[in-house]
Formats: structure tokens, sequence, C-alpha cells
């Protein structure tokens, strides 16, 4: 479905944006993966990828918290591919802390990766996606950019702001076949939700079990993790012809959670 489109997809070396970067692979886009690790695992990661689907497949170790080499990234996606048909904005931390004892730096570093980075990156692919008119941008926010949960005051917020930022690039970029959509998964088992499951379970003073029953799967009408599986079919779904009138859309995929 992807067949000579090219691809970034930020924070790509784990979880949601490792499984959206396989997605395209195997759809037939080459991609450029982005994110921080082990050096070898990750060139293993790339290597494996080119070999399984015969697309080029590039890595950037471009620190999403730092706009020049962002722009960097775009640069060398350019560079590689000749063009940058599809952004995917993935790259993301969390932190968990009441409000009052919130550290300034973790505000900054969530606000910068989750929000920040999105803006920098949208700025130095839209005048080539608008001139060749053709652009896909998934931005992948959370439930949490549609509602909120204590302790998280920083990525609420992050997550809020990057569904405003996508409807106003969307509205934006409409008329040159560019389309933004940001994405809302609910927890998904990640590296990411592993650390959050100790962090909640001290903020709460329960469990870890409890955590994952009473606070993560509690508004989950499903009461099942999201795969990172279902999340890259939807991400390639929106990259795809067949996704060209949807746009500015907040899309979750949540088990039902923000609708209860
Ligand atoms: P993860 O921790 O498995 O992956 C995060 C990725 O971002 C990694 O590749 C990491 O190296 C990269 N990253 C972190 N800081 C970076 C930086 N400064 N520069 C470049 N890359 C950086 O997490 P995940 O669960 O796969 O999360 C991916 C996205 O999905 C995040 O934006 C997260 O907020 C969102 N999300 C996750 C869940 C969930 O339950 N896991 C739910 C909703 C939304």
């Amino acid at each position: 479905m992807l067949k000579q489109k090219s691809a970034i997809v930020t924070g790509s070396t784990s979880g949601i944006g490792l499984g959206i970067a396989r997605a395209f692979a195997e759809q037939g886009a080459d991609v450029m993966l982005n994110g921080f690790g082990n050096a070898q695992e990750i060139e293993f990661t790339r290597a494996e990828l080119q070999r399984q689907f015969g697309v080029k497949v590039r890595y950037s170790s471009a620190d999403m918290s730092q706009p020049a080499q962002i722009r960097a990234l775009a640069e060398m996606a350019r560079a590689e591919f000749g063009k940058v048909d599809i952004i995917v904005n993935n790259a993301g931390i969390q932190h968990v802390a009441p409000i009052d004892t919130f550290p300034d730096e973790k505000w900054d570093a969530v606000l910068a990766i989750n929000l920040s980075s999105a803006f920098h990156l949208i700025k130095a692919v839209a005048p080539e996606m608008k001139s060749r008119r053709c652009g896909r941008i998934v931005n992948i926010a959370s439930a949490h950019g549609l509602t909120a949960s204590p302790f998280k005051s920083a990525y609420v917020a992050a997550k809020h702001g990057l569904i405003g930022l996508s409807k106003t690039v969307a509205i934006e970029l409409a008329e040159y076949g560019v389309t933004c959509n940001t994405i809302c998964p609910g927890y998904v088992k990640t590296p990411l939700v592993d650390k959050q499951i100790a962090d909640q379970a001290r903020a709460h003073g329960i469990s870890e079990a409890d955590v994952v029953r009473d606070v993560m799967l509690v508004h989950q009408a499903r009461k099942e993790f999201v795969r990172v599986e279902e999340l890259a079919a939807l991400a390639v779904f929106l990259c795809s012809d067949a996704g060209a009138s949807m746009t500015a859309g907040a899309i979750a995929m949540d088990g039902g959670w923000t609708q209860h």
C-alpha cells in the first residue's frame, strides 16, 4: 500500500514506533528509524527490516528535544530517500508525579519531546509536502490527549497540545493534498508503560497488579491492552491513498476508554 513512499518515524527503536516502522516497511515504504537504545540492537533491527522487506531502512540518532537535530533528521531522510512522503511524530516520554512536586526539568523535557518535536519536524517537511502537493502526517498522542488522569500534568498538557497542533496543520495543508491526523491510543504494553506501572504504584501507594487493573485498564472497557500491531495498521491506513479525505482527526484506539 505504501510502495515508492518514504517515511520518518520518530522514536522507532522501541514500542509503538517500531511497530509502525515495521508495518510501513512491510507495505513497501523506505523508512528512517530514530530513537535511543543499544547501538548493536538498533543496527540489527535496521538491517533485519531492510532484508526482510527489501526496502531502504536507515537510522538517525537525532534527539527529539533538539530542534537543530530534528531539522538534520529531515535533511538526512531527504538525502537518503530523495523525498519525504510521510512523517510519524511518535517519540515520547512520560513522567508521573503530583503537581506540587513535579520537577521543572521533567515538565520541559516532556513538552519538548512529546509536543515541540512534532512542530519542528512538521515545519521542516511542510514546504516539500506543499510543493509536491502530497504528504501524510501522523501524530501519536494518547487517550490522555482527550482526557486527564492525576499525576501526569506535563504528559496530558503535551498530548492535548499535540491534537491542537495537528488540527491546525491539517486545516493549513488540506488544499495541498497533505493530511494530518492524531492517533490516541489507550494503554499499550510497551517499555514506556512497563516503567509507568512501577511509578504509578509508588504514586498511588498500591501494588503493580492493582495499577494494571484499577488504574490503567479501569476505563478501557475491553479490559485489554491495545496492541502495537493494531495501531500500526491504523497508521498504514491513514498514510494510504484511501486516507486522502481523513484529516484533522483525533482518532481514539483505546478500547472504549474515552467514551465512558
Ligand atoms: P517506548 O518507550 O517503547 O518508545 C519511545 C521511543 O521514543 C523510543 O524509541 C525512544 O528511544 C524514543 N525517544 C525517547 N526520547 C527521545 C528523544 N529525546 N529523541 C528521540 N527519540 C526519543 O514508548 P511507547 O509506549 O512505544 O510510546 C510511543 C508513543 O506512544 C509516545 O509518544 C507515547 O506517549 C505514546 N503512547 C503510548 C501509550 C502506551 O500505553 N504505551 C499510550 C498512548 C500513547
